[in-house]
């Protein structure tokens, strides 16, 4: 397996001067050298193809040895120096000071297609930044961020992605609900991929310890490496950066919002400087429409991260991004400007989106109406999100009275649908109607629009459980079914219909399904 080795990160960053793999506080460096720990039967059980093409590897290197020792940790690839980097971050509201990688370690990072990629290993054991923890992945959580890492990427969701998933033969000890009850569960390592892993964190490490000399380089090397168009390091392209990402930032959380994925755990260490959507850890993917949702137990209390609050805790990271970013421009009002803008965009863009699922292509002043009554509809009764949303391409202009029967599919107690909760269906189906006479396209022009916006499939909480467990026992095709079907969550796949179905009734409570922790 030949790469095309070109490190820049640990290559023209300072380093940690101490090389032992011991956990401590680490200053003025950006990372810590670190060999990722040897597996003791290191297993490869599935390989992204769309990934391995856009690194240049072929069948031939996904096949050798070299591919599941370089993959798995075993072996170090020649000429390179892993590394865990150095970040702090606010974890629910609240400074956490330093975290760093505590259990991923980056590899290398290589150069194909004139695209730079950096690739991590996670869950390939401790780091100086392990904290209390092993620096270890289990299965559960590493199936979980290699199929919906993969699957947001093909539904159009800015992502890091990922390139393979491994076994490593090593138990894992975890108390997955934090209740005392700790099992050993089966090790795993997946290999994830982007440009950069850098966070918002990287640039709070530096600010709060008023080391503005490593904040300046990491902030120059961002901008060299990734963001080259907005020009040379100056207070006003710092500026500049920091609108770029509160941009890209809100465009990721607006396509959140418009598939129905909960991140679970928006920390600032867990936002990336790119605006992708990375660390998938607690996620969940809404089920019943409903704003309130958040599928981590660890949040259950005041539901900071629940799906209606991420356009606004995207705003409170920013702001977080800011205040680290400031010592460098030493003005406030241009990020107060960028911050303000956001609220803007916001309000504008989710409208947009949304008139995007309704199949709207013309702006009426009076469509955030026709939204809020249907989100209104929405919460009447239990309605599957994905169902309506895509059911409701089928719609024929003029019909109002089927609407109602139309979507009913989606509702998880249509037995329960009151005559009131009918009435007021039928009074949104009127207005939609209504609504729909003022635009140009035809029925089936418009379902086409509708589909390529409002996935058929999405990586359901029991989807992936159901995975696990196979994968649990040793059978790892319904990973490879479910990852092939997230390929294309657009189409019709009518083969697949079984997967276009409501959450079942016994996933409602289970652990794993509507309940998942930070444990992982
Ligand atoms: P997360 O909530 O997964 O984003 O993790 C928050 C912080 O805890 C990061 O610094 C992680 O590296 C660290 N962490 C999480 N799990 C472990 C683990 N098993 N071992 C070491 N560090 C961990
Ligand atoms: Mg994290």
């Amino acid at each position: 397996m030949k790469l095309n080795i070109s490190d820049t990160f640990n290559s023209q960053l300072a380093s940690d001067p101490n090389t032992d793999n011991s956990r401590r506080k680490v200053f003025e460096a950006m990372y810590s050298f670190v060999a990722p720990k040897i597996p003791s039967n290191p297993k490869l059980i599935h390989v992204s193809s769309e990934m391995t093409k856009v690194l240049g590897l072929d069948k031939k290197d996904i096949d050798s040895q070299d591919f599941l020792e370089v993959f798995s940790g075993t072996k170090i690839y020649p000429h390179t120096n892993p590394y865990a980097m150095a970040y702090a971050g606010h974890q629910f509201g609240n400074w956490a000071g330093q975290l760093g990688d505590g259990r991923a370690i980056n590899l290398f990072e290589i150069e194909h297609n004139q695209k730079r990629w950096a690739l991590q290993l996670k869950g390939a054991g401790e780091t100086p930044y392990s904290r209390q923890g092993d620096g270890l992945a289990v299965l559960r959580s590493s199936v979980r961020e290699y199929l919906c890492s993969e699957a947001m990427f093909h539904l159009n969701v800015p992502t890091t992605r990922a390139l393979s998933l491994m076994t490593s033969g090593d138990e894992v000890l975890r108390d997955m609900l934090y209740d005392g009850n700790a099992a050993y569960e089966k090790g795993a390592i997946v290999c994830r991929v982007s440009p950069t892993f850098i966070r918002f964190g990287n640039f709070e490490l530096f600010a709060a310890r008023q080391d503005y000399k490593n904040l300046k380089l990491l902030t120059d090397y961002t901008l060299k490496y990734f963001y080259p168009e907005l020009g040379e390091p100056s207070k006003d392209t710092y500026v500049k950066l920091f609108q770029e990402v509160a941009r890209r930032t809100l465009e990721m959380i607006i396509h959140w919002q418009r598939v129905g994925f909960v991140h679970g755990v928006m920390n600032t260490d867990n936002m990336s400087i790119l605006g992708l959507t990375i660390d998938y850890g607690p996620y969940g993917w809404l089920e019943g429409f409903d704003f309130g949702w958040t599928p981590n137990t660890t949040d259950r209390q005041n539901k900071r991260y629940r799906y209606g609050n991420q356009p606004n805790i995207g705003l409170w990271n920013l702001l977080q991004l800011a205040n680290a970013l400031y010592p460098l421009v030493e003005e406030a009002e241009p990020f107060e400007t960028v911050l303000k803008q956001y609220q803007t965009d916001f309000e504008s863009k989710s409208l947009q989106m949304m008139r995007s699922k309704l199949g709207l292509r013309i702006a009426d002043n009076n469509d955030i109406h026709l939204i809020t009554d249907l989100e209104d509809c929405l919460l009447l009764s239990e309605t599957d999100m994905t169902i309506f949303f895509r059911l409701l391409s089928h719609y024929k202009k003029g019909n109002e009275e089927a609407g109602l029967k139309m979507v009913e599919q989606a509702f998880y107690n249509p037995t329960k649908i009151s005559d009131a909760i009918a009435e007021q269906w039928k009074v949104w189906f009127k207005s939609y109607d209504q609504r729909l006479q003022k635009e140009q396209l035809t029925d089936q022009e418009r379902k086409a629009h509708m589909n390529l916006v409002n996935p058929k499939y999405v990586l359901r909480n029991y989807m992936a459980q159901l995975a696990i467990d196979e994968a649990d026992k040793g059978d790892y095709n319904l990973i490879d079914e479910l990852f092939n079907l997230l390929k294309k969550p657009y189409d019709e796949q009518p083969e697949n219909q079984k997967w276009f179905a409501k959450r079942p009734e016994w996933a409602r409570y289970k652990v794993g399904c509507s309940m998942l922790s930070c444990s992982s």
